[in-house]
């Protein structure tokens, strides 16, 4: 984070309060922001606790988002939540460690004790990406160790490029990074292709290498290669590989949200199946890009705000019998 963000994103030096918001929106990324931006422009009381490590922290450049290519992403944060300020959204720097029905809404806990109450709770809370445990791999992430071509292909196109695989999906990685470039490896590592996959990368042009892969070479501060376990090196400039995509979801499963295939999941609004909790984002989307987290997140915060207002009519309904 650099130097105007963190002053910018202080803490705002008042005290924790635990008086009630409409909507406590956990993690401040593109998803958690763009959602907060719709809510507080909706003139809802919202707060965003954000622990400030977005996933792509490790790039200089945010690629693909219209009007905002080659974006610090840093930058955009910083940019989103100086608007949020404009409406009012509280800003904390924190984790959150617990989410708890209370009554009514929910107890959102601030790691180190304080804890807001909120009538709904936003998780978006983004994801880790597992690397393969070789030397150097983690070193370059983000910068000459890549995931996404969409994301940075365009910075390493004509270069020779490599794809390590992880997987037997990794095949379809190497088909597309060689959209990129016309000299793509494929590092077989662990993963033997099938008959019809090698057919299918030597069509495209992609050469295939086999043997395992013992590091990612790296000098004056760049990748240079890949060297594998039998002393072969070969020069790249660049390397694609298939993280594991772990979603920060333990908020939501500890409160009972159903999930599929090890991932939390909710209507295309984002609700999740607990009632007054919502995700959005990474945290339920692996694909989700920069752009499409904050989509989602905007999308989400209208059906977000659409029920609080139903909930408003019904108690003032309920209010005017009383009264009569
Ligand atoms: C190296 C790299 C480069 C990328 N480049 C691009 C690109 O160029 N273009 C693009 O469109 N996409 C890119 N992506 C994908 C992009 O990072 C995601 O699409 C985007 O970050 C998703 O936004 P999000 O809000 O869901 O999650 P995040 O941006 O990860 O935000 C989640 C936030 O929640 C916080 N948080 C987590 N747990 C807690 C908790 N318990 N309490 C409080 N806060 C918490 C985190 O600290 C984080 O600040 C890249 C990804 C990587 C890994």
């Amino acid at each position: 984070m650099n130097e105007a963000t963190t002053k910018q994103y202080e803490n705002d030096g008042s005290q924790y309060d635990d008086s009630e918001y409409d909507v406590v929106v956990v993690g401040g990324g593109a998803a958690g922001l763009s959602a907060a931006l719709v809510l507080g422009r909706a003139r809802r009381r919202v707060a965003v606790v954000d622990a400030a490590e977005p996933r792509n922290a490790p790039a200089a450049h945010m690629h693909g988002y219209l009007s905002r290519d080659g974006l610090p992403p840093a930058t955009l944060l910083e940019l989103g939540r100086a608007e949020l300020e404009r409406y009012g959204v509280r800003l904390l720097t924190a984790r959150v460690d617990d989410v708890r029905p209370a009554d009514p809404g929910y107890a959102v806990h601030l790691a180190g004790g304080p804890q807001l109450t909120t009538r709904h709770v936003v998780v978006a809370t983004g994801l880790r990406d597992e690397l393969p445990d070789l030397p150097g791999m983690r070193e370059r992430w983000g910068m000459d160790v890549l995931h996404c071509p969409y994301c940075h292909g365009w910075e390493v196109r004509d270069q020779p490029l490599g794809v390590l695989a992880t997987r037997p999906g990794s095949v379809h990685q190497a088909l597309l990074v060689r959209q990129w470039s016309d000299d793509v490896v494929f590092f077989a590592n662990t993963v033997d292709p099938s008959v019809e996959d090698r057919e299918r990368l030597a069509a495209r042009g992609v050469r295939i290498v086999e043997g395992a892969v013992e590091r990612i070479a790296v000098a004056d501060g760049r990748l240079r290669g890949v060297e594998l376990a039998d002393g072969r090196a070969l020069p790249r400039a660049a390397v694609f590989v298939a993280p594991r995509f772990v979603p920060h979801d333990t908020l939501l499963t500890a409160l009972g949200c159903a999930t599929a295939d090890g991932w939390v999941t909710t209507d295309p609004a984002g609700r999740t199946s607990v009632p007054g909790v919502w995700a959005t984002g990474n945290v339920v989307d692996p694909r989700a890009q920069v752009i499409t987290a904050a989509g989602t997140g905007a999308s989400l915060a209208f059906a977000l705000n659409a029920e609080l207002v139903e909930e408003d009519v019904r108690a003032a309904v309920a209010g005017v019998r009383v009264g009569v």
